[in-house]
């Protein structure tokens, strides 16, 4: 496989970096994933505008312009000749000498990757997954602001963790004054009544691309999308749950599981996709799939 790594494209087993780069180190970095379709990186202008935004919010510089990181791209994906697949940039600090001051690091390290896209099991899709509303609560902005994407990824790790621990395939996380915030991985969307709410875009939760996409998709197919807080009772409540993200597209939640007074409970909402995730889980997969490469397949409609 042929990666790019710092103005280079080289195969994959001569792409090494410093041990003393401060991503790894410190966790001092910022990435993207995003689809490859057909051949097409499916609303790479958007993730490439999120990670300009992480990577100011951490005053890192991006060394490399976008015109430049497209054409990387699209070399990579005929390279590697990979119509399916998923794209990761990782954009670090660098190396430098020990300790969190950034400043010594002057040459931050820029990895492209181009990988078969694995996506998660039909069976999810057919049956639902189980998410676990867990206790490890989504960082306060205060601290390391959700709307970031960075590569220090423990809070998701832990709430991981917890979720795998209830036999759960991933976990929903809430902010300190229990507001949904959002998953390890995903972006989460409840029904009820027809209706489709979503928690609203603030500082608690990053703002996936694929939440955006639905929500303009949904609208456009005369749906009702209210971004608002949501409770946790509010989700126990819904009549479907289901999760966005980049590699998910849009999976359904059929069961949460959660623990109160020691003990572990849980409520099943259903066997498979509800009638409104199915709608736009097909309809994702057609809008996604009309798309070419910088426009918003959207505009296609
Ligand atoms: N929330 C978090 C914490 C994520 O890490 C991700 C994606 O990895 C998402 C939401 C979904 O974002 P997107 O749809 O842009 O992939």
């Amino acid at each position: 496989m042929f990666v790019y790594l710092n103005g280079r494209i080289i195969p994959s087993h001569q792409a090494v970096i410093s041990i003393f780069d401060h991503g790894f180190l410190y966790g001092d970095g910022v990435y993207e994933t995003i689809r490859v379709l057909d051949g097409f990186p499916f609303l790479l202008d958007e993730h490439l505008l999120r990670l300009a935004q992480s990577a100011r919010a951490l005053r890192l510089g991006i060394p490399v312009p976008f015109p430049d990181i497209k054409k990387v791209i699209q070399t990579l994906i005929r390279k590697n000749h990979f119509p399916e697949a998923s794209i990761r940039i990782t954009l670090t600090r660098g190396p430098g000498p020990y300790g969190f001051d950034p400043r010594p690091c002057r040459n931050p390290t820029l990895a492209i990757s181009c990988s078969s896209f694995v996506g998660y099991p039909a069976s999810y899709y057919r049956r639902g997954i189980t998410a676990a509303l867990v206790g490890v609560k989504r960082n306060h902005p205060l601290s390391l602001p959700p709307s970031v994407k960075s590569t220090s990824c423990l809070n998701g790790i832990l709430a991981k963790i917890e979720s795998i621990d209830l036999g759960a395939q991933e976990a929903i996380m809430s902010t300190l004054d229990d507001r949904i915030a959002e998953g390890t991985v995903s972006n989460v969307f409840a029904v009820k009544k027809n209706r489709i709410f979503t928690p609203v875009l603030g500082k608690d939760l990053l703002p996936g691309v694929t939440r955006d996409f639905v929500c303009r998709l949904a609208r456009s197919l005369g749906l009702e999308v209210v971004e608002k807080e949501l409770s946790i009772n509010d989700l126990k409540t819904s009549k479907e749950i289901f999760l966005t993200s980049t590699l998910m597209n849009i999976l359904p939640v059929t069961k949460l599981v959660w623990v109160a007074n020691r003990k572990i409970k849980s409520i099943k909402m259903g066997v498979g996709m509800g009638p409104v995730t199915r709608i736009l889980a097909v309809c994702f997969e057609k809008a996604a799939r009309a798309g070419k490469w910088y426009n918003s397949p959207l505009k296609k409609f």
